[in-house]
């Protein structure tokens, strides 16, 4: 399997290259050069497999050349029988055709551990038998960075920095990062918002000295390797659910586009999806695109599910490059035009075209509280404001008939990451799993710096064991 870039300007290269480069050189983003099909026969039997032997059937062609079928299932079996829930991804039935896939049974209590986890297994393999180190460094305003340092943390090879807006998470999404007690872990609260802390990242970035000094990596989700971990749970659900050639519906909560588009992916792929529900907060950039064709960026607001704060969806680029006919050149002058103007117009057709797959749905502050304790009322259960925003836009589609049949809704945190907003809808604090009952009498380790590049620079190269070697 090779990889192309989606402005057309790029060497192609192997899933190895595109696991540990992230971006492709021309700035555009890596997508397989065709999709893969799994065979009919092979998606029937997944209702028989584990989780893990899936997830090594739906990864092996994407791995191409770098790790075969056998080496896929021994790391999914390590890395996902470390999730606290056996099925790794169960699911709940929440009304007559509705369902809730919970994506958040791992260390971090969200669903970007499914990917990071075996793409911390896929880093430390490839590492080895290069000979080589690496540095990762990422800005987080939460669930990324836990879960990169949560799946990191074993890797002997590689040094994670996460850096985080000082005071702008919740203590509990702090402390699952801050509390991890190993060598190669840097956690860096910066003096500054989420937006500093990402410029800081793209500067170092850019600082060819520094990236080579300790030779720099990144795994923000624009990785394809994260996209087709993703791809898995479409697959055991639908298989836990519906007979093969069943049509089911996906409603997902969306900031990057990531985790939507690993859905677009398996339909791609041959897995019996009907719709994919873009399920937006207020910043609803995505749904706006998609109702009028106008994509332009407006200013961040701040919400109860700050994980899609959001406003330029990156991952949006590869459905455009998809459903455009993969014109590469045309993506390319896209792109820069969309950067000079910060607005890009979809035609009709292209709107067509999204929505043969895609409907969309954004949910205000009010509504994405009022949920919870919906939800709450109808089923003694706690959902966290990310999967409140999803299940709004699942009930509402369906009432105006942009989906039906069997429909799920990912749930992509754990309640207890966002106790302040479920405590304000329902009354009730959420507990914290047993694995972090002692949470908050562990103690932290972290650096402050003020917001500037220097400091953030100085800690690094300080710390960081690779630096300056290998
Ligand atoms: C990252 C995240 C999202 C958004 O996922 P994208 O892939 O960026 O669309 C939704 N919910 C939670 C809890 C997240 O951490």
């Amino acid at each position: 399997m090779h990889y192309i870039s989606t402005r057309g300007d790029a060497p192609a290269a192997a899933f190895e290259d595109v696991l540990l480069a992230g971006l492709a050189p021309d700035g555009g983003l890596y997508v397989p050069r065709a999709w893969p099909s799994l065979p009919a026969e092979a998606v029937a039997g997944f209702e028989d497999r584990t989780y893990a032997e899936v997830a090594a059937a739906v990864l092996a062609p994407f791995a191409g050349g770098a790790f075969d079928e056998p080496t896929l299932l021994a790391m999914a079996r390590d890395v996902y029988g470390r999730f606290d829930h056996p099925d790794v991804a169960p699911l709940t039935q929440v009304g007559e055709e509705d369902y809730i896939l919970e994506l958040f049974h791992g260390r971090t209590l969200a669903f970007k551990d499914f990917a990071m986890q075996i793409l911390g297994a896929m880093f430390d393999a490839v590492l080895a038998r290069r000979d080589r180190r690496l540095t990762i460094i990422a800005a987080t305003s939460g669930d990324t960075g836990a879960a990169a340092i949560e799946a990191l943390r074993p890797c002997e090879r590689v040094d994670v920095v996460v850096l985080h807006p000082e005071g702008r998470v919740t203590e509990v999404q702090r402390r699952i990062m801050t509390t991890v007690d190993a060598p190669n872990v840097h956690n860096i609260a910066v003096e500054g918002s989420f937006d500093d802390c990402q410029a800081i990242v793209k500067r170092l970035f850019a600082d060819d000295a520094f990236v080579a000094a300790v030779s720099l990596g990144g795994v923000n989700s624009i990785n394809w390797a994260r996209l087709a971990a993703q791809t898995v749970y479409y697959f055991t659900a639908h298989a836990a659910l519906a007979a093969p050639g069943e049509r089911v519906s996906f409603v997902v909560p969306t900031g990057n586009f990531g985790d939507v588009f690993a859905g677009y992916v398996a339909k791609r792929m041959g897995l019996g999806v009907g719709r994919l529900a873009v399920a937006t907060n207020a910043n609803d950039i995505l749904h706006r695109a998609m109702t009028t064709g106008h994509y332009a960026p407006a200013a961040v607001t701040p919400t109860a599910s700050p994980s899609m704060d959001i406003q330029v969806a990156s991952n949006f680029e590869r459905l455009l490059y998809d459903v455009t006919g993969r014109d590469g050149a045309a993506m390319k002058a896209r792109m820069a035009d969309f950067a000079a103007t910060r607005a890009m117009r979809l035609s009709e057709a292209e709107r067509g075209a999204i929505a043969e797959d895609f409907v969309s749905c954004a949910t205000g502050e009010e509504e994405t509280l009022a949920e919870i304790r919906t939800h709450y009322d109808e089923t003694q259960t706690l959902i966290d404001p990310h999967t409140a925003v999803g299940r709004r836009a699942a009930k509402a589609l369906r009432r105006q008939g942009a989906l039906d049949g069997k429909i799920v809704t990912l749930a992509t945190a754990h309640p207890a990451k966002f106790p302040a907003s479920v405590e304000k809808a329902t009354g009730i604090r959420p507990d914290l799993p047993p694995a972090y009952a002692d949470l908050y009498d562990r103690p932290e380790k972290m650096v402050r710096t003020p917001n500037d590049i220097e400091a953030v620079r100085g800690v690094i190269l300080e710390r960081v064991r690779g630096a300056g070697g290998a």
